[in-house]
């Protein structure tokens, strides 16, 4: 038996010893917790609250290997004993080098006394980042674009059993954060702006992630984040200030993460910004009193990247380092990404021997930290788990990005049957994101950014390789070139000269991949040369069809009306450009509905569910008009290559009480020449209330697949909850009065009257 093993046989009896003894206690699980805590110094707790980059314990120089720093390492496990480590080095790792970086790493730790594992983490949240050979699907802006729960939850599920196999048992995902200010960086990685899908999806990623138990090989730890308001940066930039009214916080960016945390989600990351003035690292009553309190959260709360010390260096609200720790654990901060040195351990060691921290405090975090530990079994087996790993790379998984890909593609526009292609056509494909993998994959993609090119798997295809796989090279002119940036992209003297012998040409547009702050925008428009390609396109006198790579509404009014068809693909991952050809060719009819609404004009960023005051407009003096929500696409918008009516919409009853359900129905039938799914939402409206209502909310969304000429009947159930809104005292109520329900074109009003 080799000493590692040895040391954690011993310790498994030290603490399964305990377990056994105490069977019949309430929480045996609580007493093996307290054993191990009278066993740990006060520096091994409080290393256990410490999570630094993987950086912080390698030599950085050596690039195409890992290879540990002797010093840094010992320093880490051993001198600080750290709790977690996280993220991988600046690229992806494969299968087998993740291996032994979790097995040099436990290894170490178990030569500790006592010898707890590590818990590694990392970022996958559109599939695996950083493990070479995993399959990464679409954002969630596109996945809220399929309102597709089962598939959120499908995708998740691989995505937990890709990073399970990679050794790593911690995501930091899903994002509940609300895309409501499309500047924001970040907005691809949100459900979109409503609060009801965002939270209805997130639950679902977190069964994914989590519904087989912690323990099972095909599940990691989730994460929710960031917790809370951390989206909606006033000025746009990431980790920015947010001026958020509590009535609004409670309305919309709370519930996705109350939704998760009833669910039972395991861990929750801060949001690295502030709201109104307060950063949300120091906000005990937001991490303590809402999250812990009245949310009743009992998992672990973590930092987000160095913003503990952040709140020294950038918020400015403690005075030095060692304040600013005070302050996030008095908060309620349980574990500090800190992540590049020891600074928070020394800090809190120090604060607890001074008396201003009580061990006691130490203790509960701690107790969470074991708790998570020994759910996810790593006591058991620290390493990388056989069992996980033949759940690695399966070639199931590619079929379901396609169908994930397919399903959140959102056909904008279509005058004159532009789209789809016919067939026989010959087509010229230009713009920077023709043959270019970033645009389609965005952030955390085999990289942080997902800008290296090199870094995406060969046989990853490019829409430039999709399109000429399915219609031969003869048929396919391209005017593009690699590097996002590359002027090859924007040759608009090549472009026309090259269009005079198609008949479409198709511009692949957007954005290239970014991720977090590096993706600051100042102006939302979409970049000039790319308007310019356009205007080149359309002079030609071809059918001109964009394709949007974004993963945001980029503004494009003024060449809009240039596209015969416009088709939006978010950030669609590894299959991509494969379903994209598909929607283009019409072998798959599109049904994704707009996650948020599509702006039209920079000066005018208004969200469907804005309150009812906004959408009034005098431009005229003394002329009032209901037009003041003038998206370029609304929140919901989608085509089909087939068409959908609705009729009957039928209330179960129009005068609604407190206990009553209201069962609302419609027939949805397809009018058109070709199958297709289709999705209703359903949206309330409170016409009259306390607080000036919205203008509608969404409250239901329901996917149905139907023939040319079928019928389906979709029904919806309402509580009192569905009617509800939060009020001025932060409760949420139901006020009697005329409520309108709304599917498709139909709508239909009802009474609720309290008993
Ligand atoms: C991001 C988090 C991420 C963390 C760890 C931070 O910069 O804000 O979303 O989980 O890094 O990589």
């Amino acid at each position: 038996m080799t000493k590692r093993c040895f040391g954690l046989v011993v310790f498994s009896l030290f603490i399964l010893l305990p377990v056994c003894a105490v069977r019949a206690a309430t929480d045996p699980v609580a007493e093996t917790v307290a054993k191990w805590l009278d066993a740990m110094t006060l520096e091994q707790k409080v290393g256990q609250m410490t999570q630094v980059n993987l950086g912080v314990v390698i030599d950085r120089n050596i690039k195409e290997r890992v290879v540990f720093d002797p010093e840094k390492f010992r320093e880490a496990l051993h001198r600080y004993q750290v709790g977690s480590i996280l993220n991988s080095t600046s690229r992806a790792l494969s299968v087998d080098e993740w291996h032994e970086v979790i097995r040099v790493i436990q290894d170490a730790a178990l030569k500790n006394d006592p010898p707890i594992p590590v818990l590694y983490g990392i970022d996958a949240i559109h599939g695996v980042t950083y493990t070479k050979g995993s399959t990464l699907f679409p954002h969630n802006i596109g996945m809220a674009a399929t309102r597709n729960p089962g598939l959120v939850r499908r995708i998740a599920k691989v995505t937990a059993m890709e990073t399970r196999a990679s050794g790593i048992r911690w995501n930091f995902d899903p994002v509940l954060d609300l895309g409501r200010n499309p500047l924001w960086s970040r907005f691809p990685e949100t459900f979109g702006e409503d609060s009801h899908l965002a939270g209805v999806l997130g639950v679902s990623a977190f069964m994914g992630y989590e519904e087989d138990g912690l323990d099972a090989p095909t599940a990691v730890a989730s994460c929710m984040k960031h917790f809370v308001g951390y989206s909606v940066p006033a000025n746009g930039k990431d980790r920015t200030p947010a001026y958020i009214p509590d009535v609004v916080l409670w309305e919309q960016h709370l519930p996705p993460f109350e939704a998760a945390v009833k669910a039972g989600a395991s861990t929750i990351m801060i949001n690295s910004a502030s709201i109104n003035g307060v950063p949300v690292h120091a906000s005990k009553h937001l991490l303590t009193d809402v999250l812990r309190g009245q949310f009743g959260f009992e998992g672990l709360v973590v930092s987000d990247w160095e913003d503990v010390i952040r709140l020294h260096t950038r918020h400015r609200v403690a005075e030095t380092p060692r304040e600013a720790v005070k302050m996030a654990v008095e908060a309620g901060l349980d574990m500090s990404m800190v992540p590049h040195d020891f600074s928070f351990a020394d800090h809190l060691v120090d604060l607890v021997r001074s008396g201003e921290i009580s061990e006691k405090r130490i203790d509960r975090s701690v107790a969470i930290i074991l708790r998570l530990k020994l759910s996810l079994g790593l006591f058991e087996n620290p390493y990388a788990e056989p069992e996980a790993l033949v759940n690695f790379g399966l070639p199931a998984y590619q079929e379901l990005a396609l169908d994930a890909a397919r399903e959140s593609m959102t056909l904008l526009k279509n005058s004159d049957g532009a789209l789809p292609i016919a067939s026989g056509a010959r087509v010229l494909l230009a713009g920077p994101a023709a043959m270019n993998l970033g645009p389609l994959h965005g952030s955390w993609s085999y990289s942080w950014q997902g800008d290296k090119e090199e870094a995406y798997p060969e046989t990853t295809l490019t829409l430039d390789e999709a399109l000429i796989a399915k219609l031969g090279r003869e048929r396919v002119e391209t005017v593009a070139a690699v590097g996002f940036d590359n002027e090859g992209n924007y040759d608009t003297n090549s472009l026309v000269e090259k269009a005079a012998d198609v008949d479409y040409i198709i511009l692949a547009l957007g954005e290239p991949a970014y991720a977090e702050s590096p993706g600051a925008l100042d102006d939302l428009n979409l970049a000039a040369e790319q308007k310019a390609l356009a205007r080149a396109a359309a002079s030609t006198g071809k059918t001109l069809i964009f394709i949007l790579a974004e993963g945001r509404p980029r503004i494009i009014a003024d060449i809009e009306p240039l596209a015969g068809g416009i088709l939006l693909a978010y950030r669609p991952g590894s299959q991509g450009a494969q379903a994209i050809v598909e929607v283009l060719l019409g072998e798959h009819n599109p049904a994704g509905l707009l996650p948020f609404s599509y702006p039209q004009f920079t000066g005018d960023i208004l969200p469907y569910d804005h309150g009812v005051l906004a959408s009034i407009q005098q431009l005229t003096p003394g002329v009032i008009t209901h037009e003041g929500y003038k998206p370029q696409w609304p929140f919901g918008h989608g085509l089909s290559y087939t068409t959908f009516e609705y009729r009957d919409l039928a209330l179960s009853r129009k005068v609604v009480g407190p206990g009553d359900t209201l069962v609302v129905s419609s027939t949805v039938s397809n009018t058109g020449p070709r199958g297709g799914q289709h999705t209703v939402d359903l949206f309330v409206s409170d016409l009259y209330a306390s607080l000036s209502p919205a203008a509608r909310r969404l409250r239901g969304f329901e996917k149905i697949y139907l023939e040319p000429g079928q019928s389906k009947t979709v029904t919806f159930e309402l509580e009192s909850n569905d009617l509800s809104f939060v009020n001025t005292d932060l409760q949420r109520v139901v006020e009697p009065g005329e409520f309108r329900v709304q599917v498709g074109d139909l709508a239909e009003t009802f009474r609720f009257e309290e008993d």
